[in-house]
Parts: structure tokens; C-alpha cells; sequence
């Protein structure tokens, strides 16, 4: 798990909001290069490479985009409001620090706060509501007005980027922001390296698809490779009070919001869990969308399915465990190399 410990820090590292994902798609094509594969980029600039194999074709498919912010208006008292890039919630990233990207390569800093957050002078900080309006990026510059902040360099349009606070406990927990889904680019980088590395034998011809623009919807809705046949995502499972899967297992995607996945595919995952003693849950995710629906929505004519690690806490301070890590890992060896 070292390597995957090591760039996984690595990518989380790399700010890349949907919108604004050119760094880490860089990142993905380096390492990918570095294992001696071949990945080009997409106009759109996502990643694809073939791993090898014959016939009968799959894409595993994992987004390297994030939640993130825009600045949509810079106030009158030099602060900034912002605009989320998908479905970013205020309240999660309440005091948190943040990197202000504005167009011409500078970077600034700030922190996101309540309007008026000091709570010996605003007797109702507690009980205002938390969102976009009541809440502001406070640029760490020195400004009192909107002239200020834009003779400084910030524009409406720049990028808002959140830390991540990634962290790998002792007792072995995934503990950041956006492990939805740059967890899972980084579980399809480990499966490239053990490829190459434990010369695994591939009964399929695999591919490997990062796709930059999951959190808005459209994601893997084009440039699919033409001759694959079926894709698994592999992005974050979903954990919580109405399904089975725990932080340690993998998870297997039945239905969604968009419907069912393919009966043939999901029931061919489970017996390849089955089989290889992976520890994985089978569930139904009450509120999900995948980069698999944005496929089929757009006319891709593929069978599809879903897995991955259990995530808990999705789309706030996100956490798993490397055992949920492990049994995705396994899954995906299980279900495409040779015993
Ligand atoms: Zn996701």
C-alpha cells in the first residue's frame, strides 16, 4: 500500500475542481507514462490508456474532478461570494482554508467564514443559516473594498480551491476531502503498477478512463473508447443509514437515481467477490448519479455497473479505510486477470 499511500498525498495535493483539472490530469498521464503505458488525453482532457488484453472490452472509469467554488461576485467590503462547482455544501467547508486561482498564475489565500463570524460581537452567528449568500471567502489581503481585492488580482471567474486535509491514520483510516473520486484514480494506478509489476495476465482487454467533468454530470458522456463493450466505475460507495456497506468492504452498485445496472454485469461482480473472498456489500444508493448514467444518458450503447470502497461522510470531510481500498483492489484483479 505504500505507493498508493504516497500518490494518493500526492494527488490530493493538486487542486482539481471540475473546471480546472489540467494539473492532475498531468499527473495521471506522468504516472501512467512512468509505468509504461501509452495514455493520451482527450480534448476534453480526461485520460485514457489501455492496459492490454483481448477482447471483450471494459473501462474502468474513476473522475479526477472535485467539488470546488468560483468566485461570483466580489463584494463591496473586499470579500468574495461564491458559486459551487458541483455539489459543493456550505456548511461543510465552514472555516475551512482555501486557494484563491485567479487566471494569470497568481495564488492567493483565504479562508471561508460565516458573514460577520466573530461571536463576541454577532449574537446569531449559531442559528444563521449556512449557504452561499450568509457566507463569504475572506482573501488573506489587505483589502476593505471590491477596487482593492481586483487592483490586487482577484476577478469574478477565478478558482476556489478547499484543502483537503488528507491523513492515513495508524489504524490504517482515509481521512480527506475528494476521495470522491481521486481515491479511486489512485486504486486504478495501483492496479496498472500490480499489472506490470506481479505479471498478472489480463483475460480481457482493459481500459482505464479519468474523466474530468463527473461532478457536473457529463464526465464519461464522450470519447469513450469505440470498441469497448461495458464500464465499471469505479467511484466512492456510498455508506450511511440506508445501505449495507461499511468504510472496509467494497461496494457494488445495484441501482441508482438513474436505474438499475446492467443484471449481467453486477451479477458477474458479485460471483468474482464471491469466488475471491473479497469482503463487499451489494447495495441500492438512494441519491447517486455516476459517470456510468452520464455514458448511457449520452447514447453509449454499454452494459454498466459501479463499485468502491466504502466512503463515509460524501462530499464533506470524507472517510474510508485501506481495507475498503483493499477488497476494490481485489474486486477489480478478481474480475479481470487470470487466477
Ligand atoms: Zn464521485
Amino acid at each position: 500500500m505504500d505507493y498508493l499511500k504516497t500518490k494518493l498525498h500526492e494527488l490530493m495535493a493538486i487542486d482539481s475542481p471540475t473546471g480546472f483539472t489540467e494539473s492532475a490530469t498531468d499527473f495521471v498521464m506522468k504516472e501512467l507514462e512512468d509505468l509504461g503505458y501509452n495514455p493520451i488525453k482527450t480534448l476534453k482532457g480526461g485520460v485514457q490508456c489501455c492496459l492490454g488484453g483481448e477482447g471483450n472490452p471494459l473501462i474502468f472509469s474513476a473522475h479526477i474532478d472535485t467539488l470546488g467554488g468560483m468566485v461570483c461576485e466580489i463584494k463591496s467590503n473586499g470579500r468574495l461570494k461564491l458559486t459551487k462547482l458541483g455539489g459543493l455544501q456550505p456548511n461543510n467547508i465552514e472555516t475551512e482554508n482555501c486557494r484563491i486561482y485567479n487566471r494569470f498564475g497568481k495564488v492567493f489565500t483565504g479562508c471561508f467564514q460565516m458573514n460577520d463570524p466573530s461571536v463576541h460581537v454577532n449574537n446569531d452567528y449559531g442559528t444563521q443559516a449556512r449557504n452561499f449568500d450568509n457566507m463569504e471567502v475572506v482573501p488573506d489581503i489587505v483589502t476593505s473594498s471590491r477596487k482593492e481585492t481586483e487592483t490586487m488580482g482577484i476577478s469574478v471567474g477565478d478558482i476556489v480551491c478547499f484543502d483537503p486535509r488528507t491523513v492515513i491514520t495508524e489504524s490504517g483510516y482515509i481521512k480527506s476531502r475528494f476521495l470522491d473520486d481521486k481515491l479511486s484514480v489512485v486504486i486504478l494506478l495501483q492496479f496498472a503498477k500490480m499489472l506490470k509489476e506481479e505479471n498478472l495476465k489480463l483475460k480481457r482487454k482493459v481500459y482505464i478512463y479519468v474523466t474530468n467533468y463527473e461532478e457536473v454530470g457529463h464526465g464519461c458522456s464522450s470519447a469513450l473508447p469505440e470498441d469497448a463493450v461495458e464500464i465499471v466505475c469505479v467511484d466512492m460507495g456510498c455508506v450511511g443509514s440506508q445501505v449495507q456497506c461499511t468504510e472496509h468492504q467494497v461496494s457494488i452498485c445495484a441501482k441508482d437515481s438513474s436505474g438499475p445496472s446492467d443484471y449481467g454485469v453486477t451479477t458477474a461482480l458479485i460471483k468474482a467477490a464471491l469466488e475471491a473472498g473479497v469482503d463487499y456489500a451489494v447495495d441500492v444508493y438512494p441519491y447517486y448519479g455516476s459517470d456510468a448514467d452520464a455514458a448511457l444518458h449520452a447514447g453509449a450503447n454499454l452494459r454498466h455497473s459501479l463499485i468502491g470502497s466504502g466512503v463515509y461522510a460524501s462530499h464533506g470531510y470524507e472517510r474510508t479505510h485501506l481495507d475498503g481500498v483493499r477488497n476494490t483492489l481485489s474486486l477489480i484483479k478478481a474480475y479481470t486477470t487470470e487466477k
